[in-house]
């Protein structure tokens, strides 16, 4: 395959491309047509350091989320099964270097404890997150996602098991696909090759485009749900933010689907691990890359980790993030241990910084008027690709996405949630019933509903 990052052509952009007032409006006004943006009109953002440029990208990024998602939230939780790892990526606590960390991979009864403790706060969609390492072989990847799904409790249960783990071969991929997961993902880290073999020292990692082309083998094996990303901090942001859109471009092109999920996690804990402080993105241009990677690929959802404290989640979650992750505790084992320690260093991958309990986040949520979401539907029914089409069909998300967010939210408030939030999501989702036009739906919406109150679980459309 040839290689589809090209850095010269990537720089050639960033260092050539003008960002006059009038140029950046037509950009932001082509992305608000709901159009993906090209590599120059990213960069024609990217490039635009006037303040009240940058405001005016960020009310587009604001609008065009509201356009195109409406209030809904998606809810997930990472749930970590396996820290061995071959690899030594200089950014990461799990490094094959770092002896202080203790190994641990969780056994059958231990990933169904820590399930069953997720299923009891109310969750219905996890990510399963593994170190590289021969143990974890693509038969471990898929019994393990076999298990969590096999879990029933209470009225709890998985519908959703999405993959954070390392590339594999085709085979390898298909007999991933074949547990039934959701979204691959696997984040580039950088996209800029040098720095990439700076910071990947050594293990299968180090090989630059065997990663990069890791999403190309799992479309080729089925799986047409793939997440990317980048991780921040090692290189500059507005060369990786080119990348992502260069990965995109790439996807529709060959596959004619893009990717489902884009992540840009930050790299927390950076100066005690030596990274160094050249590439740190700061919150401002944080908010800044969200807007204009929201705008750039207005179809794709957007991840937003607890690796951000609250205050930087809420701001940045109105310029165009889709997921975020609730009650996140990535300690192996800590779900049912029930508890989050903050200074288990030698324990997880990295500190994170919203430690909030799901409930927290839900009652959040809710009086902030964001519908929060743990709808499964699409991948369930087979409407995959369900981005896009939320996306191109026009009422889809009105007709779908919307009313299986009330059931999800019902199904929370009538399990999981506390007197204050039941009341309050109760008033959200009759809120959002008046404001529906077409009768029958309406109807059709409140009937169920009316079956969730008296015990049906996991009704959609
Ligand atoms: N071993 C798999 C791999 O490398 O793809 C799983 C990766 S890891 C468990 C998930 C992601 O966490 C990595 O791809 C990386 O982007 C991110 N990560 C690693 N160290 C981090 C740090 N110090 N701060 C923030 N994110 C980090
Ligand atoms: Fe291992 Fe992944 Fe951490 Fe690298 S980022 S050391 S591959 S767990």
């Amino acid at each position: 395959m040839q290689p589809f990052i090209d850095a010269d052509e990537i720089w050639n952009y960033l260092k050539g491309v003008k960002a006059d007032k009038q140029r950046v409006r037509d950009v932001i006004s082509a992305s608000l047509d709901k159009k993906r943006l090209s590599l120059e009109e990213t960069a024609v953002l990217i490039n635009a350091e006037d303040p009240e440029l940058i405001e005016e990208i960020r009310e587009a990024a604001r609008l065009l989320k509201e356009k195109v998602y409406g209030e809904r939230i998606v809810l997930f939780a990472p749930l970590y099964v396996g820290d061995l790892c071959k690899n030594n990526c200089l950014y990461c606590g799990f490094r094959s270097s770092n002896k202080q960390v203790k190994r641990i991979t969780l056994s059958r009864q231990e990933l169904i404890a820590e399930t069953k403790a997720l299923t009891e706060q109310g969750h219905k969609r996890l990510i399963l997150v593994y170190g590289e390492h021969p143990k974890y072989s693509a038969g471990f990847i898929a019994e393990t996602a076999r298990i969590v799904y096999d879990v029933k409790h209470k009225n709890g249960e998985i519908r959703r098991v999405n993959i954070n783990a390392a590339p594999f071969d085709i085979q390898g991929f298909r007999t991933i696909k074949d547990a039934g997961i959701g979204t691959y993902q696997i984040f580039q880290e950088t996209y800029h090759e040098p720095t990439y073999r700076k910071v990947h020292l050594g293990g299968i990692k180090r090989n630059y485009e065997w990663r990069l082309t890791a999403l190309d083998r799992a479309q080729e094996a089925g799986i047409d749900d793939t997440g990317i990303g980048a991780l921040l901090g090692l290189y500059d942001w507005r060369f990786e933010v080119l990348g992502l859109v260069r990965h995109v471009n790439h996807f529709e092109a060959v596959y004619n689907v893009g990717p489902h999920t884009i992540s840009f996690p930050r790299i927390q804990n950076a100066l005690s691990l030596n990274i160094g402080k050249d590439y740190l993105v700061t919150d401002n241009e944080f908010v800044r890359l969200v807007s204009i990677l929201r705008l750039a690929v207005p179809y794709a959802g957007m991840i937003l980790t607890a690796r951000e404290p609250s205050h930087v989640r809420d701001q940045v979650m109105r310029f165009g993030v889709s997921q975020i992750d609730g009650g996140t505790n990535i300690e192996l084992g800590g779900y049912s241990k029930g508890k989050h320690d903050k200074k288990c260093l030698d324990k997880v991958q990295f500190p994170i910084n919203d430690t909030r309990p799901l409930h927290e986040i839900m009652g959040e949520l809710i009086n902030s008027g964001y519908i929060p979401s743990f709808c499964t539907a699409c991948y369930r029914l087979g409407r995959t690709g369900e981005h896009f089409m939320s996306f191109s069909v026009p009422g889809f998300i009105k007709r779908y996405c919307t009313p299986n967010a009330l059931l999800t939210l019902a199904e929370y408030l009538e399990d999981y949630a506390n007197t204050d939030t039941k009341k309050a999501g109760y008033e959200l989702i009759d809120k959002k019933l008046q404001a529906m036009t077409h009768e029958q739906e309406v109807s059709g919406l409140k009937k169920k509903i009316e079956q969730i109150k008296t015990g049906d679980r996991d009704l959609y459309f």
